[in-house]
């Protein structure tokens, strides 16, 4: 029995509330819908999932979604079931009850989706069993994995190549996040995509405001920071368990709701966290890099980093995990030139081949110049991944509050000078006695405030001039030694010892501020704010009895518009972005009862 196709559009609006797609979304939808494959390479937060999700329901028969993360899939299927579709998932969380459960419901072709985990995929005994059913697609989601390149490699992805041969005449899709150019070709020639269709959209996250401050007191900075995002979710990521213990414990401490995260705790402890993190608003996770693979909650607010990550992808895949519902979010770092010196240290020992760390020490560079520029960091990052960018971004801090640069070769000069003197061998804490002049017992014991160049810079401040000695450092006129942090020219100096060129620094700013823009540029009224307020403590209560995440019920996008609206009616309401026909029958009339009583 073959029905025809449903039309992408009308689908999107009944079961998604959605008027229309984002992007190339749309593109997409009707090329596979139409048998087409495709390869789409979105960044996180473009609704990818979308992607397959409306062709799997205009086409007959059930979509096999291959997906490696199980809590993504979870809460996949939660919200399409939400929604009014049947969906459901294949992976090693199922009981052996629920599996034979869901493998009846194929059989007897009730399934709209199909989520499975790679390695079941490719058994004889599935593949038998696919071949007995109606398929209308398969799609391949984190299709990155089946590449060597990347960090994720997962063996059994390679195996998926076969499903072009076995299921001929099914429309296949691969999609990815990943921005780098070789995964990007590895995804095409390892699953056999020659001749799909290449969907690849810009890699900007435009809602996502970049913040980078020098880091002076990391807590205090980072608790200012978190006062302009009060009962927000967010994540704030440390380099080491013990900074992350004692950062959430110090959070605590202020009255901020924060819990720890990282491989060194238990396992149940880990989860329980993690947990609290996905199912309740406003809870602070501090965590290594040990967290937040797999995690899909869309209304993370912030992303703020207390140390620099070792490279741009690190640091583009890290803070992209905020706002991925489009919705307006902070990236935040604070970083300072001993973080540099520490992973240039890591670098140094790790058991890479030197051609390797040759690659990661210059990565770590490239990101150190996005955190000293003086321009655009949206363009500075886009441009790593080989994207143009006008640049003026208006959301982030150089672009917001512009950079006030000064003539600084003269005390470079001076800088550079004691440096020399003093036998290139000492950090910038002696240095810095040495130009302002300032007797300890380092100094006397070792003859530097015998030197001409001792307290030559006394007439500027001891900030200032760890400032400079940072920015040259950045700028490569000075190499510092990752063991002891002793600083030495390098050849780059000379044309400013000879008074050959000139050099421009950035001052930095006595009080780093954050660039954030408010929600759609103006902050919700105060009447705005708590009717929002009061639906989000509803949708809480509705996603606790059921147990799901509070974001499956509804997005905050959708809270906000009804908040704004205040819709009377269930017609007003059905009008609302992410109000689809079933939410609408489902909760509709819960939503009114709390806008009705707020007025
Ligand atoms: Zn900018």
């Amino acid at each position: 029995m073959q029905e025809a196709p449903l039309n992408p559009d009308a689908v999107l609006a009944e079961v998604f509330g959605h008027a229309s797609f984002r992007g190339e979304q749309g593109d997409v939808v009707r090329h596979v819908t139409a048998g087409g494959d495709a390869v789409v390479l979105f960044p996180t937060g473009a609704g990818k999932s979308v992607c397959y999700q409306v062709p799997a329901l205009c086409r007959p028969g059930v979509a096999i979604i291959v997906s490696p993360l199980i809590a993504l899939m979870r809460d996949q299927v939660e919200a399409l079931r939400q929604a009014g579709v049947p969906a459901a998932m294949l992976n090693s969380s199922l009981n052996a009850d629920e599996a034979r459960a869901v493998r009846d419901d194929l059989r007897a072709d009730r399934l709209k989706l199909l989520y499975v985990a790679p390695e079941r995929l490719v058994t004889p005994g599935f593949q038998q069993m696919l071949q007995e059913a109606h398929i209308s697609l398969f799609a391949i989601d984190e299709a990155h994995c089946v590449s060597q390149w990347g960090h994720d490699f997962r063996p059994e992805y390679r195996e998926l190549s076969r499903i072009a041969g076995a299921f001929p005449g099914v429309p296949r899709m691969a999609l990815t996040a990943t921005a780098d150019p070789a995964t990007r070709a590895d995804i095409i020639e390892r699953l056999g995509l020659e001749n799909a269709r290449v969907f690849a959209s810009s890699f900007d996250r435009p809602n996502i405001s970049y913040t980078i401050v020098q880091r002076d007191k990391g807590k205090e900075q980072l608790r200012d920071f978190l006062a302009a995002h009060e009962s927000e979710s967010g994540i704030v990521y440390c380099l080491s368990r013990k900074k992350v213990e004692q950062t959430a414990e110090w959070l605590n401490e202020q009255g901020i709701r924060a819990l720890p995260y990282h491989a060194g705790m238990d396992a149940s402890a880990r989860s329980r966290n993690q947990d609290a993190f996905i199912n309740e608003d406003g809870v602070v996770m501090v965590a290594t890099v040990a967290f937040g693979m797999g995690i899909d909650k869309p209304d993370v607010r912030f992303v703020a980093h207390l140390d620099m990550p070792g490279s741009i992808e690190a640091y583009y895949q890290e803070t992209g995990r905020a706002g991925r519902d489009g919705d307006p979010s902070a990236a935040w770092m604070c970083y300072a030139m001993s973080d540099v010196v520490q992973r240039r240290r890591m670098i140094d020992e790790g058991n890479a081949p030197e051609e390797v760390k040759r690659v990661e020490r210059s990565k770590l560079n490239a990101l150190l110049n996005i955190c000293e520029t003086t321009q655009c960091r949206r363009q500075a990052i886009l441009s790593w991944f080989g994207e143009q960018h006008p640049g003026k971004c208006g959301n982030c801090d150089n672009c917001v509050f512009p950079v006030d640069t000064w003539d600084a070769t003269d005390a470079v000069i001076k800088a550079m000078s004691a440096i020399y003197r003093t036998g290139e061998r000492f950090g910038v804490m002696h240095i810095v006695d040495v130009v302002t002049g300032k007797t300890t017992e380092k100094v006397t014991r070792l003859g530097h405030d015998k030197l001409q160049v001792f307290g030559k810079g006394a007439d500027t401040d001891a900030k200032t001039w760890q400032s400079v000695l940072r920015q040259i450092s950045a700028s490569g006129l000075v190499a510092v030694d990752s063991e002891h942090g002793g600083m030495a020219l390098t050849e780059a100096a000379r044309p400013i010892l000879r008074g050959e060129s000139r050099i421009m620094l950035r001052r930095d700013r006595p009080k780093a501020k954050s660039a954030r823009r408010s929600h759609d540029g103006a902050a919700m009224s105060s009447g705005v704010s708590s009717l929002f307020e009061l639906l989000r403590s509803a949708r809480a209560g509705l996603a606790k009895t059921q147990g799901v995440p509070p974001y499956v019920v509804f997005h905050d996008t959708t809270l906000r518009a009804m908040a704004e609206a205040k819709p009377t009616t269930l017609d007003a309401m059905a009008g609302l972005p992410g109000i689809g026909k079933a939410k609408l029958d489902r909760y509709g009339a819960h939503f009114l009862k709390v806008i009705a009583k707020a007025a």
